[in-house]
């Protein structure tokens, strides 16, 4: 069966094309270049692809009215992402200071800073082609509202000034939740933590390491929301749990 997905007028697919599939894939889409989309490996989340046609890797992406501007050679895109992306548009509010742990091109800033224009969105992310990216993707949505940050989210020199904290990372994610409670209000506020989890313990593990953490830091649980995005690999989901927390 012929998959394949578009990112702004480039097409990525995930084997070999024949002729046939390549001019197919061609007069339908008018795509500028084939990309084979080999996985993602690493911290930093690089793609490995090989150009099956053409030869130019950097777009622009047309998603839910914003734009993102990115290379696919060199920085991810989840398409099964959209969802969530669409949700975390009109999730805060203008009041609120946001701090974007894992920040990539701006997948979650770029709508949210658009559709809910909080007071300012620190986007903060260590690769520096995303980082290039994301200062792209502001510029290119005229937002005045996101301030995007190089560098490793663990040495961040801000505390007790999110109310509000998008860790959007997967694999790893429960090595981060100290720093995010360092970043969160003294009063309290909302993480969404993403986490790659088993079937079986889907509704258990990543509440109970927030649940954890959020008491070694002298905040209390208060509620939690358990969402699939998408499945990860037999038996493991893509989860986001958004967890309300208030200082004790
Ligand atoms: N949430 C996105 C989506 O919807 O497709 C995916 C974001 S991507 C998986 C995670 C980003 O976090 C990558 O761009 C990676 O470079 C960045 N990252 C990883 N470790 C980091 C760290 N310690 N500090 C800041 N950014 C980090």
């Amino acid at each position: 069966m012929l998959r394949y997905q578009k990112i702004g007028d480039i097409v990525l697919v995930k084997r070999d094309l024949s002729q046939e599939e390549m001019e197919y894939i061609l007069n339908k889409t008018r795509c500028k270049t084939i990309v084979k989309y080999e996985g993602i490996s690493g911290d930093l989340r690089k793609p490995k692809i090989k150009i099956i046609y053409g030869s130019e890797t950097e777009t622009i992406h047309k998603e839910y009215g914003c734009l993102f501007k990115l290379d696919v050679s060199k920085v991810m895109w989840s398409m099964g992402n959209i969802e969530e992306r669409k949700r975390m548009a009109h999730i805060s509010h203008p009041r609120e200071i946001v701090v974007d742990m894992f920040a990539g091109i701006g997948y979650f800033s770029i709508p949210m800073a658009k559709y809910s224009k909080p007071k300012k969105i620190y986007g903060v992310e260590i690769n520096p082609d995303a980082y290039y990216y994301l200062r792209e993707n502001i510029k290119l949505n005229k937002l005045k509202n996101v301030e995007p940050i190089l560098g490793d989210n663990r040495v961040l020199n801000l505390e007790n000034i999110a109310d509000r904290i998008i860790m959007g990372y997967i694999l790893k994610t429960r090595f981060f939740l100290d720093k995010a409670f360092q970043l969160l209000k003294e009063e309290g506020g909302v993480i969404h933590y993403h986490d790659t989890l088993p079937e079986k313990a889907l509704y258990s593990e990543g509440v109970y390491n927030i649940m954890k953490t959020a008491e070694a830091y002298g905040y209390k649980l208060t509620y939690y929301d358990i969402r699939k995005i998408k499945k990860y690999a037999p038996g493991v989901w893509h989860i986001v749990i958004d967890a309300k927390v208030e200082g004790c």
